[in-house]
């Protein structure tokens, strides 16, 4: 076997709560538009089937990190989300099969750069710089689902102390099991997936210093503080 050209990066992974392993991480799903007000504050259509797009899974930022202010936006928003986590693959999952290929829950933020995905959405052209940039995806740490499904639980978040989203997950308009249901028809879904399920209604912008705090009851709450504005 020959030698890599060089080292290979580290494998990104999340906490898993009260455990000493980590959950190495294969890649990030992510579903838009999943709850009846934020469709309505975006103005898209309710009716559409899910809507799926990907961020690197080196994107990850860990629980208490800060969140440097990204590049090329003068419009960066936080999006609370419940995210599942995979732990056994598999093509063509019925809906009824689905919980049965989940590890855990935990909260992540769906970082994103507004101005770019509404400039990218006028030209139709795809939201990877939107939503797939550096430092996009803070976790907290997973829930592992022997402790439990998550299909309801208070879904909120505060910047700086001042109440920005709040809602409950049983709103989503895709539950889990139709994600990992829908989602398994595009990709073969592996061991270490991670998928964002939506944000609800609230949505805004950040700026650099902000303290943000956002969870989903029952998982970790999920702290990460803006720092200050970098170069790409
Ligand atoms: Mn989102």
């Amino acid at each position: 076997m020959s030698d890599f050209a060089f080292p290979p990066p580290a494998t990104p992974s999340v906490a898993v709560a009260a455990a000493d392993e980590r959950f190495p991480v294969h890649r990030i799903y992510c579903v838009g538009l999943n709850y009846a007000d934020h469709i309505r504050e975006m103005g898209a259509d309710p009716e559409a089937p899910p809507l799926f797009f990907m961020k690197p899974a080196d994107a990850l930022v860990a629980n208490g990190a800060a969140i440097p202010y990204p590049p090329a936006t003068t419009n960066f928003h936080y999006e609370i989300e419940l995210v599942v986590a995979i732990g056994r693959g598999g093509r063509d999952v019925s809906v009824e099969n689905a919980l049965g290929h989940v590890f855990g829950y935990a909260a992540g933020n769906d970082l994103t750069r507004r101005d770019l995905q509404h400039a990218a959405k006028k030209r139709g052209e795809p939201w990877d710089t939107a939503k797939g940039f550096d430092c996009s995806a803070p976790v907290a740490a997973i829930r592992p689902a022997a402790q439990g499904h998550l299909s309801r639980g208070r879904i909120w978040l505060t910047v700086n102390g001042e109440r920005r989203q709040e809602s409950d997950v049983s709103t989503m308009v895709w539950d889990v099991p139709h994600i990992i249901a829908a989602l398994s028809r595009l990709y073969e879904l592996r061991p270490g997936d991670l998928i964002f399920t939506g944000t609800p209604s609230g949505v805004g912008p950040l700026k650099p210093g902000d303290r943000l705090e956002g969870g989903i009851e029952g998982l970790e709450v999920l702290r990460n503080r803006i720092g200050p504005a970098q170069p790409a």
